[in-house]
């Protein structure tokens, strides 16, 4: 049988070649660590999880509606100032991301995809047979260039943005998200706002664009209750936008589960003591881990997130194998992350200051007899 066209040149090969590298590795008795992690390393909050279980057993095991349940929907409205009638309950951020492509993103349609940014939008870029419009941001330490925008910009498109952003980290100012949401409207254009890091930030706060007329908003908990098993997430968009993914999200997630719903919402108002804790600890390793990339590297210091995006000066996928194979460190080669990355490496601090450090000084060491080659 042959796979349809949409998904026959969606690409694994690149994670593939890492994960048979890995496993050769450790085959052959080497320790690894492992820095191409996309999710916290901390575990879910032990009162989230009796929650859920409590609930479980109260008979919370069931569908909910397709919208989610609306002591949760409630609960979001609140944090984020919109209408319940505004907020859909799916099952992890990514379902939100596919009920948005397949609702809005028609065949020939132009994607607009500052790079680097998260390999995922090219993917449902190409499953909607969309036309993938590149903006480079690297002269701009990762910010997205409005009038780089402008140019490109035609009617109807499909504009991706995630603030803080993986793989960089970086948080854009809300007066240059203003522009881009403008900029978009203006040509009758969606721009998706995948804000799943916005409770991660360390100097600068991400400002959402939940409320504005032609935004969809991506998000969920996987990433700030570590919780990214349970499949969370919610589309925040006016009633209009959010009936069209409706459409797909009733035939994809259905809904999220119930009695992961339910523990949420109980939980919410206690998370923040939770999240204070993991930030701090985030923070901390961020300003480890960038003193010492920056003696090697050049780096853009992250804001939010838990990943960093260095130039290593070299190509990246020879760059990962070579670390890993004498080293023990797995990072992400750039090239998944968009066009012109083929000189950076995300490396994610979402591991232990004990496996940071060492990691560091391997890659230091790599660095410094590679350069005496
Ligand atoms: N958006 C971004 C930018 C991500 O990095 C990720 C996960 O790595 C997701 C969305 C997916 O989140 P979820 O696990 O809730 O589907």
């Amino acid at each position: 049988m042959k796979p349809s066209s949409r998904v026959s040149d969606v690409s694994t090969s690149l994670i593939r070649r890492m994960f048979e590298i890995v496993e050769r590795a450790r085959k052959e008795g080497k320790e690894i660590i492992n820095l191409s992690i996309g999710e916290p390393d901390f575990k879910t909050p032990p009162e989230l999880v009796e929650r859920a279980y409590e609930y479980m057993k109260a008979g919370y095991t069931h569908y909910t509606s397709n919208l989610g349940l609306e002591e949760l929907r409630v609960a979001i409205a609140e944090r984020y100032n919109v209408e319940p009638s505004e907020v859909m309950v799916t099952t992890g951020g990514s379902e939100g991301l596919l009920n948005a492509s397949l609702a809005f993103i028609d065949e020939g349609c132009n994607v607009i995809i500052p790079s680097p940014n998260f390999l995922s939008y090219f993917t449902y870029a190409k499953i909607c047979r969309a036309r993938v419009i590149q903006i480079r941001t690297h002269e701009d330490c990762f910010e997205i260039d409005p009038d780089r925008l402008n140019e490109v910009m035609r009617k109807n498109s499909f504009v991706f943005l995630n603030y803080p952003n993986n793989p960089t980290g970086v948080v854009v100012d809300g007066r240059v998200l203003k522009e881009v949401v403008e900029i978009a409207r203006d040509k009758d254009s969606i721009v998706l706002s995948d804000e799943i890091y916005d409770r991660i930030h360390y100097d600068r706060k991400p400002r959402t664009l939940a409320g504005e007329e032609n935004v969809i908003v991506v998000n969920g908990f996987s990433k700030s209750l570590a919780m990214t098993g349970w499949r969370i997430g919610f589309v925040i968009a006016n009633e209009n936008l959010l009936n069209e993914m409706l459409k797909v999200h009733q035939v994809n997630g259905v809904c999220a589960p119930a009695f992961a719903q339910k523990a949420v919402a109980e939980f919410l108002p206690e998370s923040e003591r939770f999240l204070k804790v993991m930030v701090r600890e985030f923070r901390r390793r961020r300003d480890f881990v960038y003193s010492r990339l920056k003696r090697i590297f050049d780096v853009v210091k992250p804001e939010g997130a838990f990943y960093m995006f260095p130039d290593v000066g070299m190509d990246c996928e020879h760059f990962c194998e070579r670390i890993l194979i004498e080293k023990g460190v797995c990072l992400t080669p750039g090239r998944a992350f968009g066009d012109w990355n083929e000189r950076y490496v995300r490396l994610s601090f979402a591991n232990s200051m004990e496996n940071l450090k060492k990691a560091l000084d391997r890659i230091e060491e790599y660095v410094e007899e590679s350069g005496e080659e």
